[in-house]
């Protein structure tokens, strides 16, 4: 945007708002250990760039005008290993500020050139430099040395649990009280962990029994573990450190996933369902098969599709992943989809 007045931006905000969220909820049916049986996904690869983080870009720029700690002009500067970037880079683009993005320099070269499409600028930060926590620190030592840069923060910003406690959490809610019916539990893969810490306390308001878990690669156990535990595939969920936003007191136990489950079954989502979606949203599926194994065949379960699959056409998404025999995809067959109301937050009426 070459307007950058106050005005201006509101009138931006006001647009973007209605290209963010208010996703499609899925219902896809499967069969699994002898029965049919049905999960709940929202589409959020249906946002603006193809990820749930434009919710949280929105919200926290959004809020920061609001507060004035964002100004016309202002550089918005932040450490992400890829979406959130992407979100910030193209929102700010909308509303007239210059991003700069600081990421490892292993993510895949989709996300690096969708930052660079938006106009933003990448500073790709090595493993010798810190690699991720390293991207965290020099963006923080940039905020300390340049005037008027606004930092977001994703990782110790409430705003970004706020983002899912007033709108991915209260849609799920619509969505699924418009069939009848109502969560028994949400499982999400954490990164920042604002999806899950949001959606997980728009749900307890209603109901303080709604199990909410938490979800990470079994080869990375971060959430468990406190701390960097090996390597894995999933691109963004487990980072390095449990982000400060997260409090497990408040989260029911964490699921295990492999990452090559989770590619496998991203793969038979996209060959089987035609719902082409990142590595995130396999391992995420298969968190929910797990817990439904647990809590009964007829339980509501629901999560989230995190992006689309376009982010990993040089990754191992597109390439033939080994079968292992813990591996629950192959087991898995798709039988159907169907989309539950969407509602719409201007008018609150039901536009199937
Ligand atoms: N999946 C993908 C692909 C993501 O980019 C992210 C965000 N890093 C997540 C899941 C996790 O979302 P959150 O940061 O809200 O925990």
């Amino acid at each position: 945007m070459d307007n950058h007045s106050a005005s201006a931006q509101t009138s931006q905000l006001a647009a973007l708002a209605r290209l963010i969220g208010n996703t499609p909820l899925l219902a896809i049916d499967y069969f699994f250990n002898g029965h049919n049986r049905r999960i709940f996904a929202k589409c959020e690869q249906m946002n603006l760039t193809g990820s749930i983080k434009d919710r949280m870009a929105l919200h926290i720029l959004r809020s920061a005008i609001a507060d004035g700690h964002l100004h016309p002009g202002d550089t918005i500067v932040e450490a992400t290993s890829g979406n959130t970037g992407i979100s910030f880079a193209a929102l700010g683009s909308a509303l007239g500020h210059p991003v700069k993005i600081f990421m490892p320099n292993w993510m895949s070269s989709e996300r690096k050139q969708l930052i660079s499409s938006y106009g933003a600028e990448i500073i790709h930060v090595s493993k010798e430099e810190g690699g991720f926590l390293g991207s965290i620190r020099l963006a923080e030592e940039f905020a300390a040395t340049h005037p008027n840069v606004f930092l977001p923060r994703q990782f110790q910003n409430t705003a970004n649990i706020e983002a899912h406690e007033s709108t991915t959490g209260p849609e799920i809610h619509q969505q699924l009280t418009y069939a009848g019916l109502s969560a028994h539990a949400f499982v999400a893969g954490v990164g920042t962990g604002g999806t899950v810490m949001g959606v997980g306390r728009y749900l307890r308001s209603l109901n303080p029994k709604v199990r909410i878990h938490p979800v990470e690669p079994a080869e990375s156990p971060t959430i468990s573990t406190g701390h960097k535990v090996g390597h894995h595939r999933i691109q963004g969920i487990s980072d390095e450190f449990i982000p400060p936003i997260v409090d497990l007191k408040a989260l029911n136990p964490v699921i295990a996933i492999s990452d090559g489950d989770s590619i496998l079954m991203a793969q038979k989502l996209a060959a089987r369902a035609g719902l082409g979606v990142g590595i995130s949203s396999g391992c995420n599926f298969l968190a929910a098969v797990k817990l439904q194994d647990e809590l009964g065949e007829n339980s509501v379960i629901t999560t989230i599709f995190a992006d689309d699959n376009k982010k990993y056409l040089t990754t191992d998404l597109l390439r033939d992943e080994p079968i292992k025999t813990d591996h629950l995809t192959p087991h898995i067959n798709i039988l159907g989809i169907s989309v539950l109301n969407r509602c719409c937050t201007f008018c609150n009426a039901d536009h199937v």
